[in-house]
């Protein structure tokens, strides 16, 4: 039996999340659950962003399923997210994409794995305003260790899966610097993996081949910044937000969520597809080692996907969060 930290989110969240343990229970995955939360709801009811509690049961699990979070805009706290994510060094934000039939969509044949750098960049928390000047500046942290680590991930995880290539999107060109060590470090890591072809491609050239021809792509590595923009362009190849998963991996935590947010435009109304976040439930079981588990929820799901009558308003349906949850239940069997 695995101890899992699961933290329902924001907004949908709940939602989802009451979906993926519904399929849990009924396929009898060997996982208990211990709920804790964090953010503006929990501070509302404890004073505390993310409570001690959460994060003693996150170092002894070391395991979590994580609902979205809302971060508020231009205001207030810091991202709950990036917290965790720099708290515990996690720093893999893994996304795969991949059309499945079932899933409307304007292309075929994409199956690409986003690795995406998550602790630094521009997402470092290294920020000034000068009130006086008017000059905001926000700084770009990439350092040589971070880089290697994250390219290393992506050639070995290509390694493991037999995929044949890595993609590095950068802006080296003006990025001189940042850039550049990131360059390096695939350079680096392509030496240790000479089976694996290595190309490098530059930001904004790499967005128009994306949604020109994204099949040509298998992993990608990037930095923080690209690979948060890269990842929902990536959803919008394969079907949407409601259906990519995505897991943040360090060497001794792993904490799976969606990529997807907390959808306030449709929170609370039963309308959220459950697909991304039972998604990064089954890279959980992977993780776990509990494949057969995973395989066999896995196939009910592509079943259900099938009939999209069975499926949520974004995939073409009629159910609801809970209805789509139960088809997939019913396909278990
Ligand atoms: P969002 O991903 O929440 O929503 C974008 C669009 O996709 C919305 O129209 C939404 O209805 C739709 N959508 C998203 N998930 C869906 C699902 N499961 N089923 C059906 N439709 C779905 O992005 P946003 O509106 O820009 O962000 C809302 C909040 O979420 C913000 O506070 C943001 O900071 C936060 N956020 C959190 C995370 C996270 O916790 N990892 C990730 C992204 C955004």
């Amino acid at each position: 039996m695995h101890t899992i930290t699961l933290i329902p989110g924001d907004g949908i969240g709940p939602e989802i999340t009451k979906a993926v343990q519904a399929i849990f229970t009924a396929a009898q995955v060997p996982v208990q659950w211990e709920e804790q939360n964090a953010g503006q709801t929990t501070f509302d009811q404890s004073g505390e962003l993310i409570p001690q509690a959460l994060l003693d049961s996150l170092e002894k699990n070391r395991v979590a399923l994580k609902g979205p979070i809302t971060t508020p805009v231009g205001k207030g706290f810091r991202s709950i997210n990036i917290t965790l994510r720099q708290k515990y060094d996690l720093y893999q934000n893994v996304r795969p994409a991949k059309t499945t039939e079932g899933i409307a969509s304007r292309y075929t044949g994409v199956n690409l794995v986003l690795f995406r750098e998550n602790t630094e960049g521009l997402y470092s928390g290294l920020e000034v305003y000068d009130e006086r000047l008017g000059i905001s500046d926000s700084f770009n942290r990439i350092t040589v260790e971070g880089s290697r680590k994250i390219c290393r991930a992506a050639f070995a995880y290509a390694a493991k899966h037999g995929r044949k290539k890595v993609t590095l999107a950068h802006k080296a060109n003006i990025l001189k610097m940042a850039g550049t060590l990131m360059l390096n470090a695939c350079k680096e890591a392509a030496l240790e993996f000479p089976q694996i072809v290595f190309e490098d491609k530059i930001i904004d050239n790499m967005c128009m081949q994306l949604v020109n021809k994204p099949e040509q792509f298998d992993v990608v590595v990037t930095t923080n910044l690209f690979g948060d923009i890269l990842s929902d362009l990536c959803a919008g190849l394969v079907g949407g937000l409601g259906v990519v998963a995505g897991a943040n991996i360090g060497d001794d935590m792993a904490i799976f969520e969606a990529v997807h947010g907390s959808a306030p435009d449709i929170a609370g109304q039963g309308k959220a597809n459950p697909t991304a976040l039972l998604r990064s439930a089954l890279m959980m079981l992977h993780h776990l080692g509990e494949h057969t588990h995973a395989d066999r929820i896995e196939a009910a799901l592509d079943a259900t996907l099938k009939t999209p009558e069975k499926c949520t308003g974004d995939l073409g349906g009629k159910a609801s969060t809970m209805e789509f949850a139960q088809a997939i239940i019913d396909k278990l069997a």
